[in-house]
């Protein structure tokens, strides 16, 4: 089903990218960058600089249009651009309620509470689509509200946590095919050169944990901890992205990671090591930035 998406509109971006026309602002003196900027557009949440860009939270959405007007520090030419996934936020509302209704009317009572799009999820049986009660919406803020108003109901909106990614390819998480440096392994038997269609093994078994079930397996244990780093990712960061509140979410993060690692069956060890490195990359790509950096 195609997603439903009202004209992007930034006037209500918090975090902006700003870049160097050529090269990068790494060279460009602290003092200088920040006199500009405050000079500009007044006083701002934070600047950080991360692989020779800056990422700029403002203090209100006003800000935005001088910043975006900015085309010089010192010599060096630059744009700006809003970030393209910090200043959005998706949820999830399921209200059996609105089961018949299309995307389009859902997202036409909401557009005047920040929704940008709606889509609907849908599961698959025999090769056929089916609705389900669940739809996410996406905000055009990056603060999710508790609720939203449709018609004359009150809706709860949780956050919205998407599957893992596994490639079909390699079959490890994080990315998709198209990004594969991976070899071909079989998602059936683990073995490489062939796919699970042309697979002639009676025994499964799974490339990420060694278990007697195949890669795709739902209850495979590091989906399950793919799944549970991508709760931790997206429901304690997106609480505040305050430096003061940073270090204390940063602990409960690791101590909701450690909890589940207890409850894994296999090496405690590879387990940390895997999750230590997931979660440092999920963490980073999450609370600093997406792919501009
Ligand atoms: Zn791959
Ligand atoms: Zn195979
Ligand atoms: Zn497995």
């Amino acid at each position: 089903m195609a997603q439903n998406v009202l004209h992007h509109c930034n006037a209500s971006s918090k975090f902006f990218i700003v870049s160097a026309v050529n090269g990068d602002l790494k060279n460009a003196s602290p003092i200088l960058i920040h006199k500009t900027i405050i000079a500009v557009i007044g006083d701002v949440k934070s600047i950080k600089l991360l692989s020779g860009q800056l990422l700029i939270e403002l203090m209100n959405t006003k800000q935005s249009e001088n910043l975006m007007k900015l085309q010089k520090i010192g010599d060096i030419q630059i744009k700006v651009a809003p970030h393209h996934s910090l200043n959005h936020s998706k949820g999830v509302i399921s209200e059996s309620e609105f089961q018949r209704d299309l995307e389009d009317d859902i997202l036409e009572c909401l557009k005047d509470q920040k929704v940008i799009a709606v889509r609907r999820i849908t599961i698959k049986r025999n090769n056929q689509n089916f609705p389900t009660k669940h739809v996410i919406l996406t905000f055009n803020t990056p603060v999710l509200p508790k609720s939203v108003k449709i018609a004359y109901m009150n809706c709860p909106v949780r956050h919205f946590i998407p599957n893992p990614l596994r490639c079909f390819k390699c079959q490890r998480f994080g990315h998709t095919i198209t990004a594969c440096r991976g070899k071909q392994i079989c998602a059936r038997c683990s073995l490489p050169d062939h796919d699970s269609n042309n697979c002639t093994s009676t025994t499964p078994k799974c490339y990420n944990c060694n278990g007697d079930h195949p890669a795709f397996f739902r209850s495979c244990p590091r989906y399950k901890q793919e799944k549970e780093i991508l709760t931790v990712k997206i429901t304690k960061h997106f609480l505040s992205r305050s430096p003061k509140n940073h270090q204390r979410q940063n602990t409960q993060a690791w101590h909701f990671i450690f909890i589940s690692i207890k409850f894994s069956s296999h090496s405690f060890l590879l387990a940390k090591h895997a999750i230590y490195t997931q979660y440092h990359k999920h963490y980073h790509s999450t609370y600093y930035s997406y792919s501009p950096f």
